[in-house]
């Protein structure tokens, strides 16, 4: 409990090195008071953040109960987003298939003295420093196996050459993707689901992903499990509005404000290509006769239709309705309506589409909308906080799991700090309700 406080101190001050916190410990007298005068020695400060992810979860879990009990959140409501974070790798140590094999053979050949020539420079120099990286490669290898697995089963103009996979020497379990400042490094995904009265933090996660895609359910439940069911409204972005997440949405009884388009920037850029053909939204839908009449009034009749891949193992069906060719060939409206080289119109419609068609008619009245707009003031604040002022832009130790706990010790220390605020002031519980 001890060191527990001392760290959480030490996140709020922007501190996720166990050697800085060890340094504090000895010289900074706010630690002194924290800690009753206890110095640990620095591998002690290491092995504690390693055992702090067994734990942290359910501290997390103690700080919502206690502000429900308090009545200090509003567990109704939530709102989740996600940011990237750099993982501790160097982004100029990733390699791919053909280079991380010539490696192997290389480390392999010089750990057991039958290496002929001048050491490379990225070998350590001591031996525990090259068994650590045998170690990682070897980790590696596997991770590089499975993406480059993965890309075989993509579709064929989906599927990138297998030499261009790279996977990260540092953390091969950090994917790698763009950050915010468009930087292609090892990141890992942090998700959280604030309240928007309170800023507490409901629910938090920590993934091996580049995108938002597929966390809205698991988060849901996360946060379920938190507030004991009581969450009824999700806010999130346009990344979190696809058919799966409206059904899952539906299967859990929870409203999801958000918009269905993708962002206003491709909205725009969509507007801008004057090569641009007429949306499906200007054809009509019947769904008693399943067809579509088109603005010209001839019907696209149902096609064939094809089994679509979604996150995880989730499939959706995908339509395809077509308007006869001799209508196509002879319209006025051929030029905007058909591809070059297309004798006829195709129309695609996934299983499912009536609700995405129901989300955007909901997203466009103007009272959601006035709700709606809780969310930029929300969840954004947590996480320029955490980046701004406790500097977690980086994780400071390797690996999934060191990652997932920095992330619970930062979720605790913000709500810690947060809970002591609204204690404080006997106003808020008031102005809790949303
Ligand atoms: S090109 Fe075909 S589908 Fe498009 S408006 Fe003309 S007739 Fe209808």
């Amino acid at each position: 409990m001890l060191l527990l406080k001392m760290v959480l101190y030490q996140y709020l001050k922007g501190n996720q090195s166990p050697a800085t916190w060890f340094e504090e410990a000895q010289l900074n007298q706010a630690m002194q008071w924290l800690g009753r005068g206890y110095a640990p020695a620095r591998r002690t400060w290491y092995e504690f953040r390693d055992r702090a992810g067994k734990f942290i979860e359910r501290v997390h879990q103690q700080t919502i109960s206690r502000a429900l009990d308090e009545e200090l959140l509003d567990p109704t409501t939530g709102v989740q987003d996600g940011t990237a974070v750099a993982a501790c790798a160097s982004r100029h140590r990733m390699v791919n298939r053909p280079t991380l094999e010539k490696r192997m053979e290389q480390l392999d050949a010089i750990i057991q003295d039958k290496f002929d020539g001048e050491v490379p420079k990225w070998v350590p120099a001591t031996d525990s420093g090259k068994e650590d990286l045998a170690e990682r490669m070897k980790q590696a290898s596997d991770v590089l196996a499975e993406r480059i697995e993965k890309n075989a089963s993509k579709r064929s103009d989906k599927r990138r050459d297998p030499d261009k996979i790279q996977v990260s020497l540092s953390d091969p379990q950090a994917p790698l993707g763009r950050d915010k400042l468009k930087v292609f490094r090892p990141l890992y995904t942090v998700q959280c689901v604030v309240a928007p009265n309170s800023h507490l933090i409901m629910s938090y996660c920590c993934e091996p992903s580049v995108t938002d895609v597929g966390t809205l359910a698991p988060m849901m439940d996360k946060t379920q499990q938190a507030v004991g069911g009581r969450l009824k409204t999700m806010l999130a972005d346009a990344a979190y509005c696809s058919i799966v997440d409206l059904q899952d949405c539906q299967q859990r009884n929870i409203e999801l404000l958000a918009p269905v388009q993708s962002n206003a920037f491709t909205e725009s850029k969509t507007q801008q290509n004057p090569t641009r053909q007429i949306p499906r939204e200007e054809f009509e839908w019947n769904p008693a006769e399943n067809y579509y009449r088109c603005p010209q009034g001839h019907r696209l009749e149902y096609l064939d239709r094809a089994r679509k891949q979604r996150h995880g193992d989730r499939q959706l069906w995908e339509f395809r309705y077509r308007c006869d060719p001799t209508h196509c060939g002879a319209c006025l409206l051929a030029d905007r309506c058909l591809r070059p080289q297309s004798a006829c119109r195709t129309i695609k419609r996934l299983e499912g589409q009536e609700l995405l068609d129901a989300q955007r008619t909901k997203m466009a009245d103007p009272a959601v909308q006035a709700r709606y707009r809780l969310r930029g003031q929300t969840v954004e604040l947590a996480f320029a906080d955490s980046k701004g002022n406790r500097r977690l832009t980086r994780f400071h130790g390797r690996g999934r799991s060191r990652a997932r706990t920095e992330t619970g010790l930062m979720v605790v220390a913000q709500n810690l700090l947060r809970l002591d605020r609204l204690e404080r002031n006997p106003l808020t519980p008031m102005k809790m309700r949303t």
